[in-house]
């Protein structure tokens, strides 16, 4: 059984050795043996506009979003400050004044 990394890219477990290089046979992605990093979670966050988000962007609400456990609602077109994003199915970590610290989902946020 091969010990070899899967591909950073494409996770395919079939990649080979070629010298100081591994090989990805599926997306002809190579990367050096000798430097692999710990594999990075390459998730790129995308707004409802296909904007790619990243830490300490401002947005703004999209849609009125009904909060768990309370009968308020953070409103179409609140800003959010300074996100924070995870790796979550709320993948946005924020805070809104007047509700505190919250999560969003990148799907119902615009880049400001
Ligand atoms: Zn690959």
């Amino acid at each position: 059984m091969s010990t070899l990394p899967s591909c950073p890219k494409c996770s395919s477990e079939f990649t080979y050795e070629d010298g100081d290089l591994y090989i990805c046979p599926e997306c002809a992605h190579e990367w050096s043996g000798l430097a692999v990093a710990p594999i990075e979670t390459s998730r790129v966050y995308r707004d409802s506009a296909g904007n790619v988000l990243q830490d300490g962007d401002t947005v703004t609400v999209i849609k009125d979003l009904k909060l768990k456990g309370s009968a308020g609602a953070v409103k179409m077109g609140t800003k959010v400050k300074n996100i924070r994003l995870v790796d979550s199915d709320h993948d946005i970590d924020c805070k809104i004044d007047g509700f505190g610290a919250m999560s969003l989902k990148s799907e119902f946020v615009k880049k400001v």
